[in-house]
């Protein structure tokens, strides 16, 4: 947490839209978070969904093999504990493109979402949009 060179976890934390949900028997997001975020002028711009959250969010918008390689690789990777979601992940972040936030938010037309998995979505898409419009790294990290 030192050093200056580290690109997520060191920066500054500004949280563009928090969408953890308190677990009903102890008040806390206990399940664990999710945080994605932007990278820009040493500024992290995040948003923050809870696990379980993003979980019943992948389970709305999938509705294919649950294994298949067309699943986005986010959300392939969260149910296989690999890449961002897996136990070797960077504890500052781990890269992701545009394109895959982009990938993973194609399957919201026409799925059907409640009303959390929509400000999901919604904020996923600000943030994406936001990122590609000024070239900023965005990254993933969870806890
Ligand atoms: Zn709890």
């Amino acid at each position: 947490m030192t050093s200056a060179n580290r690109t997520g976890a060191a920066a500054d934390l500004a949280m563009v839209s928090d969408l953890t949900s308190p677990c009903h028997v102890c008040g806390i997001a206990c399940s664990g978070t999710v945080l994605i975020w932007l990278l820009r002028a040493g500024v992290r711009r995040a948003i923050r969904v809870d696990r379980p959250a993003l979980e019943e969010l992948f389970a709305a918008l999938w509705r294919g093999e649950p294994r298949s390689d067309a699943m986005p690789a986010l959300m392939r990777d969260y149910f296989e504990g690999t890449g961002w979601f897996g136990a070797e992940a960077p504890p500052d972040g781990t890269p992701i493109t545009y394109e895959a936030v982009a990938a993973l938010l194609a399957l919201a037309d026409g799925a059907a979402l409640d009303e959390h998995a929509r400000g999901v979505c919604a904020a996923l898409r600000g943030l994406a949009a936001d990122a590609d419009a000024t070239a900023a790294p965005l990254f993933i990290y969870y806890d």
